[in-house]
């Protein structure tokens, strides 16, 4: 199971430290650990009421984003979705809150640029099934992390979870000329304090990053880019390996810490 800090669209087609890490995760796949048979996206991107799974048996690529160079609105990522997986999920999972069934969702999403800008990098043949998990961003971080916790079974049937989001994401102070080992003290801080909690098996806390007060709410002025971590932090078991790659930082606000379980 993986938490990929994504960071900027650019990363996928520009160079930098982070996607070579992408790449080289991608080839563990089939080799030293089993090959997936679906992969679960749970994306920073896709914000919806309620919660609901991408059901097309062809997702498109979605390029959500805007004044990036026409290379990145050129690339695609032709892997194939799962669709009556996606139902038999939408089925099995409840919602939190209202205890229902998980929405699937035929024309509206597809993947976006958190999905396809690190999958693409990681399984370049596309040939294995994905299906994006939407987040309903009004509902409490621990309505995420309980989600997340129902996820833990997927991964003894061949899913893949891959979260994509950044443990510190403030776009608004950003300093692009930075270098990626230069951070703001406040980022270096919360990013230390989450990559702690990761590593000793604290995962029950990270739902509770709210109350790191006015140092959370620069890493976080919106969350979005945390949550997708509750989700992984919720499937994960608090004694299973666990290893950080990318720990370091893109224009000195956006922590691309990545993490793997397992
Ligand atoms: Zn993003």
């Amino acid at each position: 199971m993986l938490f990929i800090g994504h960071g900027s669209p650019l990363n996928v087609i520009q160079p930098n430290e982070f996607r070579p890490q992408w790449e080289a995760l991608g080839r563990e796949f089939g080799v030293s650990r089993p090959r997936p048979q679906l992969i679960l996206c749970i994306s920073a991107h896709w914000l919806t009421q309620g919660w609901w799974l991408t059901g097309m048996a062809q997702p498109r690529t979605i390029h959500d984003f805007g004044g990036f160079p026409r290379e990145l609105f050129e690339q695609h990522y032709p892997a194939p979705g799962a669709p009556a997986v996606a139902q038999a999920l939408a089925a099995e999972l409840r919602q939190p809150g209202t205890d229902g069934p998980l929405g699937v969702d035929g024309q509206a999403w597809g993947y976006d640029h958190g999905c396809w800008g690190v999958l693409k990098p990681m399984f370049p043949q596309a040939d294995i099934p994905v299906i994006q998990l939407s987040m309903d961003y009004a509902r409490p971080p621990a309505d995420h992390y309980a989600l997340g916790q129902q996820l833990r079974g997927l991964r003894d049937r061949g899913v893949l979870i891959v979260a994509s989001g950044n443990i510190v994401h403030n776009l608004r102070t950003m300093r692009r000329e930075a270098a990626n080992h230069e951070a703001y003290d406040w980022a270096i801080a919360f990013d230390r304090q989450v990559g702690e909690q990761i590593a000793q098996g604290q995962l029950d806390e990270l739902q509770n990053f709210q109350q790191g007060g006015a140092r959370a709410r620069l890493a976080h002025p919106t969350h979005e880019h945390l949550l997708p971590l509750l989700y992984a932090a919720g499937a994960a078991d608090p004694g299973e390996p666990v290893r950080f790659f990318n720990d370091s930082f893109q224009g000195a606000s956006i922590a691309m810490r990545s993490v793997v379980w397992g």
